[in-house]
Parts: C-alpha cells; sequence; structure tokens
C-alpha cells in the first residue's frame, strides 16, 4: 500500500489493485472516496493507522464490491457517515435490493458473494443532486451512470476530479479481453461526458492519475467500440445468447473456473448485445420459441 499526495487536501491509497482517493479535513480527520475491497482490509487499515487517520466520512462512486468493501467496517470502527448514490444504496440496503443489479444470481450466492456489503447508507445523493457537503467539505457530483446504474463521479475541492469506473488506464486495458459495463450504452455516453470536466488533476480508480484525459477518454470509447464489434463479428447467423458467449470465449480465450467468474462474463456479454441492440446492429427474433439475436445487413 503507498500513500501518494496527488495535490492540495487530495492523496490517495495505491493498494495494488484500487486507487481510493483520500480528502484530508485537517491532520488527522479524512473523508475517504470509496473504502475499498475488503480482501484488502488489513493494509488499508494499517496505512490508516499509521498515519493516525480518522475517517469522518466515506463518499461512495458506486456499491461494486471493490469500492464499497469496507464501508460498515470502517463505520463500526470510526463512526463515520457513508454518503452514495440513491439508487446504489437501495440495492445495497438488502440482499432481495441486490438482486435488481444481479439478476441471474441465486439469493444464496448474493448473500455468499454481497453479504459484507449490506448495510445502512446515511446520506443518498439524488439522481439531479450536483454537490454534497460532507463534514462541511463540499464536493462537486458528476453523474457518469452506466458502469454500475448509479456510478458518480467526484471532484474534491483541490479541483481534482474521481472518476471512479467510469473510464480505465491503459494499463487496464492492455490486460483486458473483454472491459465490464453495466450498462455499456450509458457507459460510453458518460465517458464523453467526462470530456467537459475540466480539471487540474484525474484519478481513474483502477488505476492512474493523469494531469488530462481527453485522449484516455477516446481511447476508452475506442477500446470498448471495438470490442463491441468484434462481439458482432462473431454472429455470423441468428444465435441464441448461450451460442454467442460459446463463441465470446473461445475468440477471446477467456476461462470461466469459478460461478462468480462465470456471472461476471455472462452479465459482461450481455452489456455487450444489449449495446449492439441499442445501436440497430442486431435485431432480436423469435426462433422455436427462443431468443436470438441476428446482426442487421448494412449491406
Ligand atoms: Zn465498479
Amino acid at each position: 500500500m503507498k500513500h501518494i499526495h496527488v495535490k492540495g487536501s487530495t492523496y490517495v491509497i495505491d493498494t495494488g489493485m484500487t486507487l481510493i482517493p483520500i480528502y484530508k479535513i485537517n491532520e488527522f480527520d479524512i473523508i475517504l472516496i470509496d473504502s475499498g475491497y475488503h480482501g484488502e482490509r488489513e493494509g488499508i487499515m494499517k496505512l490508516l493507522e499509521s498515519n493516525h487517520y480518522h475517517v469522518k466520512g466515506i463518499l461512495c462512486s458506486h456499491a461494486h464490491t471493490d469500492h464499497i468493501g469496507n464501508n460498515h467496517f470502517l463505520k463500526t470502527n470510526y463512526n463515520c457517515v457513508i454518503a452514495m448514490p440513491a439508487y446504489e444504496a437501495i440495492a445495497a440496503e438488502s440482499a432481495i435490493h441486490l438482486k435488481a443489479n444481479y439478476g441471474s444470481y441465486s439469493l444464496k450466492e448474493i448473500e455468499e458473494h454481497f453479504g459484507h456489503l449490506i448495510g445502512t447508507t446515511d446520506i443518498w445523493i439524488q439522481k439531479d443532486q450536483t454537490e454534497i457537503e460532507l463534514e462541511g467539505i463540499l464536493f462537486r457530483i458528476i453523474h457518469t451512470p452506466g458502469h454500475s446504474t448509479s456510478h458518480i463521479s467526484i471532484i474534491t475541492p483541490d479541483h481534482v476530479l474521481f472518476v471512479g469506473d467510469a473510464l480505465i488506464s491503459y494499463e487496464v486495458m492492455k490486460g483486458a479481453k473483454l472491459p465490464y459495463a453495466f450498462l455499456l450504452t450509458e457507459d460510453l455516453k458518460s465517458k464523453e461526458k467526462l470530456r467537459d470536466i475540466r480539471c487540474d488533476k484525474y484519478i481513474v480508480a483502477h488505476k492512474g492519475i493523469y494531469d488530462t484525459i481527453d485522449q484516455l477518454i477516446s481511447d476508452n470509447i475506442q477500446f470498448y467500440q471495438e470490442r463491441a464489434e468484434k462481439v458482432l463479428e462473431l454472429m455470423t447467423e441468428p444465435m441464441s445468447f448461450e451460442e454467442i458467449m460459446e463463441s465470446i470465449l473461445k475468440a477471446f480465450s477467456i476461462n470461466i473456473n469459478s460461478q462468480y467468474k462465470f456471472r461476471v462474463i455472462e452479465r459482461m456479454i450481455r452489456s455487450y448485445i444489449e449495446y449492439l441492440h441499442d445501436v440497430d446492429r442486431i435485431t432480436i427474433i423469435i426462433k422455436d420459441g427462443f431468443l436470438k439475436y441476428q446482426a442487421v445487413d448494412v449491406n
């Protein structure tokens, strides 16, 4: 774990997997932007304790396991306030609510994999809210849905923009076979929206600190769209979801070794298929009582 200064009172914890922003209210009181993955809890706690930090608040970008995994642990330890976009907060309230985002999981799977995320969020950030005051500190909110249903990007008083998972770094692009988005159509719009935000520094959760992000936005959009084109190329005839998934696994050499990974990959692939339908590149037909996806002939 590294403790890196970004600008002014804005710092990050580099966990290796993620950058977790810290905003220092004073020498010891801090606001965390996201709380990290529960598997990295020990290292995060060590860093917080060695700096004598007291967590006063957690401002969350979205309710994924690697972003809010330590929320309730930290709340128990520091009695801090947790703020999250309203829909993400509602989802994280119970296993039944989480089912809205993880439709293909059984309730038991949700409890096993996401049980530690379930709890109450103190402050719900509404969908038209553009700023939030937490412990006397004013943060600006940019709504960037798509990666998750109500993902937000956050600007600290130092003009540092944390884009969370709305963008991925070049390093992640290099290793990503099929990058994740819950709703790719919206995710691409949100990436474009970030182009208008002028800040002094930009933090990408996975994982980088940049002075400008214009080129990164263009490269992200191109990367996702190229992947969608590759998916489309595999749809040589009317195919069921399972048939498409099988060809994608082969073509991208994706190895699935757990039911959890299956669920993630399945959701990811659906997102690409839904995007292709949203942009009228495929049609949906019923054949022998089953849904089939068919590429639209553009010639
Ligand atoms: Zn995420």
